[in-house]
């Protein structure tokens, strides 16, 4: 069900911005799957004053969905209802701050990691490096507590600032952002704006060959220059879920358009024409198969949103991820 009311388009019910908002907007071409229906509006805010003045005027009953670039996420056939919020360069400044000896950085959300972890190689600040092993924005990372090769956001988070659903601006603390395993406590209402990174002093070559070793450790593992989703289940306590899928037989499992990845199990992809029915289905076969095969339960990482082609269940906007 759209979020606007019978014979009423929503974008005529939205506060003026001056930012762009784009009704119908495919979200397809925005994710990494490539797959998936529209946003019934899509919204690019100017600026951070222009998403709070948006999120205080806007009808308190439509829904908001923030979205990064999409590594983490699969939206499904029929589209976002509500707004769903798209951060640009507006917010993705990457700025030193604080004393020199402090290696501190201040991290717009809509900054992709990658250029966060260049950003600490040019200032000569170590322990960012992780950040350039994963493909999404400091939006996402602060959603998903991101990490890789040994370390995530919680152990060089300070503290983050984020809107609430009516517009108010919020510090949360690292205490306040409960992270844990790809998870934050955040309330899923809550649209990050920035974050405040802590690295120490290191000398560029080091930081440097630090990146190279996750560049190619990277490239010898995962598919990366396909559509996918990047890992798609949680590792369970003591076991690797690629290892499981491994064990149920599914690489190189398909489902229409989908198919499990040849050289990363965990990765789903879509080999062209996929719809997000044939990502989630293949999905759901592998979490059957890896029950059957060990008895784990296997937990959903990327992000499922929005409703399915028939409009039906679940719920609008519904993120059954975890
Ligand atoms: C090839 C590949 C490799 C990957 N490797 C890794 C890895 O090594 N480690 C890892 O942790 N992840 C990995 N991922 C997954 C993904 O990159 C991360 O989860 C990333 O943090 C998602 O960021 P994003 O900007 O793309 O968020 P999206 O996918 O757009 O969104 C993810 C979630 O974050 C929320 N969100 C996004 N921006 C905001 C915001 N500003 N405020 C509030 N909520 C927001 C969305 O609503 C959604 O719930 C990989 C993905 C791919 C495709």
């Amino acid at each position: 069900m759209p979020a606007a009311r019978k014979n009423e388009r929503l974008i005529d019910r939205l506060p003026p911005v001056r930012g762009r908002l784009a009704e119908n907007a495919a979200l397809a071409p925005v994710t990494w799957f490539r797959a998936g229906g529209p946003a019934e509006v899509l919204f690019r805010p100017a600026d951070a004053e222009d998403l709070a003045r948006f999120l205080a005027g806007k009808p308190a009953e439509v829904p908001v969905t923030a979205l990064g670039v999409g590594s983490n996420l699969l939206v499904r056939d029929g589209g976002v209802p509500g707004v769903v919020i798209r951060l640009g360069r507006a917010f993705a400044r990457v700025a030193r701050v604080g004393a020199p000896e402090a290696a501190t950085l201040e991290a717009g959300a809509g900054a992709l990691d990658l250029n966060v972890a260049l950003a600490a190689l040019a200032e000569g600040i170590g322990g960012l490096e992780f950040l350039s092993g994963v493909p999404g924005t400091i939006g996402g990372a602060l959603r998903m507590n991101a990490g890789a090769y040994g370390r995530e956001m919680k152990d060089v988070v300070i503290e983050a600032e984020a809107l609430d659903r009516r517009g108010n601006r919020e510090r949360l603390t690292l205490a306040a952002l409960g992270f844990s395993y790809r998870h934050s406590a955040v309330p899923e209402d809550r649209i990050f704006l920035s974050a405040r990174l802590r690295g120490s002093p290191a000398a560029p070559a080091e930081i440097e060959a630090r990146m190279a070793e996750i560049k190619a450790a990277r490239e010898a593992t995962q598919p990366l220059r396909t559509r996918t989703g990047g890992s798609t289940f949680t590792n369970p306590p003591g076991a690797r879920a690629w290892e499981l899928i491994e064990k149920a037989g599914c690489r190189g499992l398909r489902r229409g358009g989908a198919m499990v990845s040849e050289k990363h199990c965990n990765f789903l992809i879509n080999t062209g024409a996929a719809s997000a029915a044939d990502i989630e289905a293949l999905g759901e076969e592998v979490r059957r198969r890896v029950f059957a095969a060990t008895g784990v339960v296997l937990e959903w990482e990327i992000r499922r949103i929005g409703v399915p082609a028939s409009g039906l269940a679940p719920a609008a906007t519904g993120e059954e991820g975890r």
